[in-house]
């Protein structure tokens, strides 16, 4: 699995294609995606239109809650993989938790479980799980998570679950890894991308705000997975291999962190909130 992919959150389905495409073009080998974003038939085009051999191509998807329980979460990959236009997915996740309703949650899992030992998927994983969600899960399957893609940026990192992720050897991919949250929802601690700390270490580098959290993340051993629909930006963000940060210029990042979420806050994800039919494929 490549640690630097290519996310497509909010892409409307009309410029996924483009952008999916630019970014396979550009080198990266991982897209992120997911049933409630409703570009999963796009990335899949894309992804089929590039000549790339299907098996140099990384594909993540996730289960929306709406499709937790044993049986739709088996009917969910066939919706995903049905849209994908692929056989097995290489990484198959919860998107989130369903935290007052654990026991279908661990029914996704399970059935995820499942998938894995049919060779439907190569991987399996959660998001946005909190460590005791992590604890509660891991009382009741029997495959540790590969991977757990929570928000984490230099304003708001997270060091409770990377470590919780740590110590049972799960890799943290981070989400909105160059804090586009910050600037797309007003989350009361200004966009990452202005902050001066970050922009002087740019300027150091001669390399943009977006490069330097990246490697950031890199150096640390996340995997990151930014979004654009501009090709300028998708070929910026994956121009990140020329250099590297100090050790101090890492610690003053990590020192960023206000503790302030832009997301949901996991525990408060219902049914009855964030529910919503994923259509069929
Ligand atoms: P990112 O941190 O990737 O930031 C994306 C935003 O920043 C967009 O508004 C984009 O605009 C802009 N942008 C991209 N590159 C640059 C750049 N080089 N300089 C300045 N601005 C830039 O945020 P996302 O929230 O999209 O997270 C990335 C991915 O993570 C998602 O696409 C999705 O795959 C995943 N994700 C998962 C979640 C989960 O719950 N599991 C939740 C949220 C995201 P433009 O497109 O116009 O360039």
């Amino acid at each position: 699995m490549p640690l630097l992919g290519f996310g497509v959150f909010q892409t409307p389905p009309a410029e996924t294609r483009d952008a999916v495409a630019e970014a396979l073009r550009t080198g990266y080998r991982l897209v992120d995606t997911a049933a409630a974003y409703g570009n999963e038939r796009e990335v899949g085009q894309a992804i089929g239109d590039s000549g790339i051999d299907r098996d140099e191509v990384f594909i993540e998807t996730k289960v929306w809650i709406s499709d937790f329980g044993y049986d739709e979460t088996l009917h969910a990959f066939d919706k995903s993989a049905g849209k994908l236009g692929v056989e097995v997915l290489d990484l198959f996740i919860l998107h989130q938790a369903l935290p007052t309703a654990f026991t279908t949650t661990i029914a996704a899992y399970r059935a995820l479980e499942k998938l894995l030992a049919d060779g439907r998927v190569r991987a399996i994983g959660v998001s946005n799980f909190m460590p005791d969600h992590l604890a509660r899960l891991m009382e009741n399957a029997g495959v540790v998570p590969a991977v757990n893609q929570v928000e984490v940026h230099p304003y708001f990192a997270q060091p409770d679950v990377q470590a919780a992720d740590a110590a049972r050897d799960i890799l943290t991919q981070a989400w909105s890894p160059i804090g586009g949250i910050t600037s797309y929802r007003d989350t009361g601690t200004g966009s990452v991308f202005d902050d001066p700390v970050i922009t002087d270490i740019a300027a150091a580098h001669r390399k943009s705000p977006a490069q330097v959290m990246l490697r950031w993340h890199l150096q640390a051993g996340r995997s990151a997975i930014p979004k654009s629909v501009k090709a300028h930006r998708i070929a910026e963000n994956f121009d990140v291999f020329d250099f590297a940060l100090t050790a101090e210029q890492i610690k003053s990042i990590d020192d960023l962190d206000t503790g302030v979420r832009g997301g949901p806050e996991p525990d408060d994800v219902t049914l009855e909130a964030y529910g919503r039919d994923i259509p069929e494929a």
